[in-house]
Order: structure tokens, then C-alpha cells, then sequence
């Protein structure tokens, strides 16, 4: 028997932008800055502590924000949206299932639904539909990494007990990440971890809500461990 409905999201998928990871906040907030080396566009993932510092590097990079691109709506991912449309007048690219909860006066919004390729100058990554966490979380695949907000941790992964989350829907969430190239690189949106980024191979190997056998398995883990 095949497994149905499996397909791959690493297929054909444009080349990745550049990638600058920054801790904000006082919450282990990772923060991204993807940029085209070419146009100078870039896009910041959750911005939502620090945006001046964030600001001040992409300056100092020489980038142009044109987009945030939201994996979940929980105050600490996007604080700082609205200061950063008004600053930048930049678009925001979020799950319809969330967009509600973004709130950015004037701002513009993309869908960013499953598969949806969301460009970044002459680069783009692709958005994977992954909720568990929240109703609409949302990773963002590039060509050899993955950035995955709330999801996916090093060495973890989101709590299911909040307002919209689910333990069974964050398990599909899981397995579909665990099914990406191996050597995919792991940007989460927090760093709980003991290394700020990993690949999906090392956390394959040990990360034990990827090592569960059955969903029984992560279901007593998950709903046993708040972390
Ligand atoms: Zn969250």
C-alpha cells in the first residue's frame, strides 16, 4: 500500500534567498531576514520585537523590506508588523486562517497558502500549510532550508494546548517536515535548541517528538511535556 496524498515540497522550487537569523525579544525570538542578493529585496520573518534593530541591519545590508511573512499570529511573531508596514511600507504575507489577527492598518496582504511561491527579489520559498500549533501556521521551504516558526524546533516543538492547536494536526505537521530532503536546514522561530539552527537528518536522529513510532506515542509525549 502507497501512502496517499504524498508529494514533494521540495520540488522544483525557486533559488532560495540569503538568509540572516536574529535573536529579538526577550522570549528566544528568532527573527529572519530573507534577501535576493541581486535586487537587494528582502522579507522579515515574525517581526515582532526590535524592529529598529532589525531595520538598522537590513540597512547596514543595504536591503529593501518589501514583505513580512508570518508563520503564526501569537503576539511574540508579530508585534511588530505594524511598525514595520508603516516603516517600510511593507506587504504581509499570512495564512487566510489567521490574517484577521494581523493587524496593520493600510497594509497589504498576500495569502499565503499551502504550496503558494511567494517571491523575494528573484528568489522565493514556498508556503507549507503546517497547523498543530495554531490554525494556520505556516513554514516557509526555500531551496535547502526551512524556516518553521512555532513547528519545528531544535531538539522540539510547539505546544498543542493553546487556542486553535491540535496534537494530531501537529503530528501530520511533523511528518510532512521530517519528509523533506535530509539535509534541509531548520531555521525555528524560537531558540530553545542547543544550537540556534539544525538539519532535518540531526533532528530525525534526536529529536524525540520526530523519534515517536506512533501518534499515540506523541500524543502522550506532547500533551505530557509543555514546553
Ligand atoms: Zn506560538
Amino acid at each position: 500500500m502507497s501512502d496517499p496524498v504524498v508529494h514533494d515540497d521540495a520540488a522544483a522550487l525557486p533559488p532560495a534567498p540569503e538568509v540572516i537569523q536574529m535573536e529579538v525579544g526577550l522570549l528566544q525570538n528568532f527573527c529572519e531576514i530573507l534577501f535576493c542578493p541581486e535586487t537587494r529585496d528582502a522579507a522579515i520573518v515574525d517581526p515582532a520585537f526590535e524592529v529598529d534593530r532589525l531595520l538598522h541591519e537590513t540597512a547596514r545590508q543595504n536591503l529593501n523590506v518589501k514583505l513580512a511573512l508570518i508563520t503564526h499570529t501569537h503576539h511574540d511573531h508579530i508585534d511588530g508588523v505594524a511598525e514595520l508596514c508603516e516603516k517600510t511600507g511593507a506587504a504581509v504575507a499570512v495564512n487566510p486562517r489567521e490574517a484577521a489577527a494581523v493587524r496593520a492598518p493600510g497594509r497589504t496582504l498576500l495569502d499565503a497558502t499551502d504550496g503558494r511561491e511567494i517571491a523575494i527579489g528573484r528568489r522565493g520559498v514556498r508556503a507549507l500549510l503546517t497547523p498543530g500549533h495554531t490554525v494556520g501556521g505556516t513554514c516557509y521551504l526555500a531551496d535547502g532550508y526551512v524556516v518553521t516558526g512555532d513547528v519545528l524546533f531544535v531538539g522540539g516543538c510547539g505546544r498543542t494546548d493553546f487556542t486553535g492547536g491540535d496534537t494530531a494536526q501537529m503530528w501530520s505537521s511533523l511528518q510532512r517536515l521530517a519528509r523533506l530532503p535530509e539535509e534541509t536546514r531548520v531555521y525555528p522561530g524560537h531558540d530553545y535548541g542547543e544550537t540556534p539552527t539544525s538539519t532535518i537528518a540531526h533532528e530525525l536522529r534526536t529529536n524525540r517528538f520526530l523519534r515517536c513510532a506512533s501518534f499515540e506515542e506523541f500524543r502522550a509525549m506532547r500533551e505530557r511535556k509543555r514546553a
